[in-house]
């Protein structure tokens, strides 16, 4: 962010309570870019005895990860990740627990973690370019983002 989206002044870097933010120099203005992290929902989406794995689309050839978005103004977290089950796999899921919330400070996010249980036919959505289907056992959670929900759903089944 550059210029002040309430008066268009450029933004400086300025004291606010004790802390260095971007904020508006203009003395009749009092905005402040806070910079607050972005609520994501993420779902580890169970189909048969496989969880499914999505590359989105421009994502390196070997990169898959959880099913993830944003939600939409008015949405709750439970409903949200079920609409993107549905939009990104064609399949309808059900909620099964809240696995967690992990923050992914590289991407100032809070990812919202739940475990899903779907059914259908996989049906890719346009923002994603493929997918696989992983037994538990055989998954190998990457140690950052959505990866540290997995590595925690997967040791609390074992037990
Ligand atoms: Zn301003």
């Amino acid at each position: 962010m550059k210029y002040c989206p309430l008066c268009a002044t450029d933004l400086k870097i300025i004291d606010v309570d004790g802390t260095q933010r971007l904020s508006c120099p203009s003395n009749d203005c009092d905005y402040v870019y806070w910079d607050n992290p972005t609520p994501v929902v993420a779902g580890i989406v169970e189909l048969d005895d496989s969880v499914i794995l999505v590359r989105n689309v421009g994502w390196p050839e070997k990169m898959f990860g959880l099913i993830a978005g944003f939600l939409e103004k008015g949405e709750t977290p439970e409903e949200g990740i079920l609409r993107e089950v549905r939009e990104e796999l064609g399949l309808e899921g059900q909620i099964q627990d809240f696995v967690g919330y992990y923050p992914f400070y590289e991407l100032n996010q809070l990812l919202l973690v739940f475990h899903v249980r779907a059914a259908g036919e996989i049906v890719l959505g346009k923002e994603l370019e493929a997918h696989k289907l992983i037994q538990a056992n055989a998954l190998k959670p990457w140690p950052f983002g959505t990866g540290l929900a997995l590595k925690d759903w997967l040791e609390a089944r074992k037990e």
